[in-house]
């Protein structure tokens, strides 16, 4: 199969990236990936380090026979005149059914040229899937942990194709972070930790794995950090030179779903009924609703300002104790904030 063909082909099923890899062990990435399990970076993302962490150790455990893994990007950055408290990759349709229909059309399509067989992987298959699209040429994997693109960015998400066609395989690029520190100056959690050289993810005091992933209670050492973010953050990727000139989709697949800029006090608000039907078939359903009632406590409490008391008065009045607790705990905060307010006027 000519790969060029397949670049073509996959530019047509709407992914702005592509380029292929060789279905092969990456042994040094593996071991990587093996010592931030161990060392309980993972936090509570069992998908990450139960038996699935040994199916990540090479693409032929998805698929015997594979030849080849097809790397695509599919671009998500978009604009707002307003502030949004939800990560922009969550803006709209959820990325898994996005991805996975233009991979499936993309799979069919090579199908019609030479049968094969294949695996399609989105995000939670156990395939170390930024290492293979570094190695099909697609960017390099900065020090925000995020691949970044050259001329294009980091606003991508990611999908493969484990397959058995045999093809030309592509170079993996330079890293370009250079002496480049912003992602980690910024990091509001200092989430980016240094590894010998190298820096990594601890995912345990990543406001994305805090908002989204971690089911319990947000560490209350790291609350006030968090700022607004109610569901992921930007910040890393914000600040990355790489993203200033970013190109904005245009592909009304991946258009805002919903208002993306209503501020805390009216998320606060949210039914369970009306949070289900606002952001149905979107990324924000994996938060759950008590989750996200616990961010929106936490944003407010973080954000100090008093005019967030009644309706953390409401939250901390809510039946499930992890949003109230985090309520209490942001009412608290205010009152502090309040309190240290007056000493400084009176001083
Ligand atoms: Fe830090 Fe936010 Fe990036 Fe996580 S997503 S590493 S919290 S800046
Ligand atoms: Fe690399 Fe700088 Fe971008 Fe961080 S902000 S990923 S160090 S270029």
């Amino acid at each position: 199969m000519d790969s060029r063909q397949v670049k073509r082909l996959a530019r047509e099923c709407g992914f702005e990236l592509a380029g292929v890899a060789r279905a092969e062990e990456l042994g040094e990435d593996y071991r990587r990936y093996q010592s931030w399990v161990e060392n309980g970076r993972a936090g509570e993302m069992r998908y990450l380090t139960d038996r699935r962490a040994e199916v990540r150790r090479d693409p032929r455990n998805l698929l015997e026979d594979a030849r080849s893994v097809i790397c695509v990007g599919k671009l998500y950055h978009q604009t707002s005149a307003e502030p949004s408290v939800i990560s922009q990759y969550a803006w709209g349709r959820d990325y898994h059914e996005v991805v996975r229909e233009g991979l499936e059309a993309l799979a069919k399509k090579l199908a019609e040229i030479e049968p094969h067989r294949f695996k399609i992987c989105v995000d939670t298959a156990p395939l170390l899937e930024r290492s293979y699209a570094r190695e099909a040429g697609l960017g390099w994997i900065g020090k925000n942990t995020c691949l970044i693109n050259e001329p294009m960015g980091s606003w991508f998400f990611l999908g493969e194709i484990v397959t058995t066609l045999e093809m030309a395989i592509d170079a993996p690029p330079p890293d370009r972070c250079g002496s480049c520190t912003r992602c980690i100056d910024a990091c509001p959690t200092q989430a980016l930790v240094p590894v010998g050289e190298a820096w990594t993810l601890d995912a345990r005091r990543c406001i994305s794995y805090l908002t989204i992933e971690l089911r319990g209670n947000i560490p209350e050492e790291l609350r006030a950090q968090l700022g607004e973010n109610v569901f992921g953050c930007d910040i890393c990727q914000d600040v990355c030179p790489w993203n200033a000139r970013a190109p904005v989709t245009q592909d009304p697949a991946v258009a805002t779903a919903y208002d993306i800029s209503t501020p805390l006090e009216d998320l606060a608000k949210l039914s369970a009924e009306e949070f289900r039907e606002t952001f149905r078939h979107t990324p924000v359903t994996r938060a759950n609703y008590a989750g996200f009632l616990r961010n929106v406590a936490v944003a407010m409490g973080s954000n100090g300002s008093g005019r967030f008391a009644e309706p953390l008065e409401k939250l901390a009045a809510h039946p499930d104790e992890l949003v109230a607790g985090h309520a209490r705990w942001a009412l608290d905060r205010l009152r502090k904030n309040a309190e240290n307010m007056l000493e400084e006027e009176c001083r």
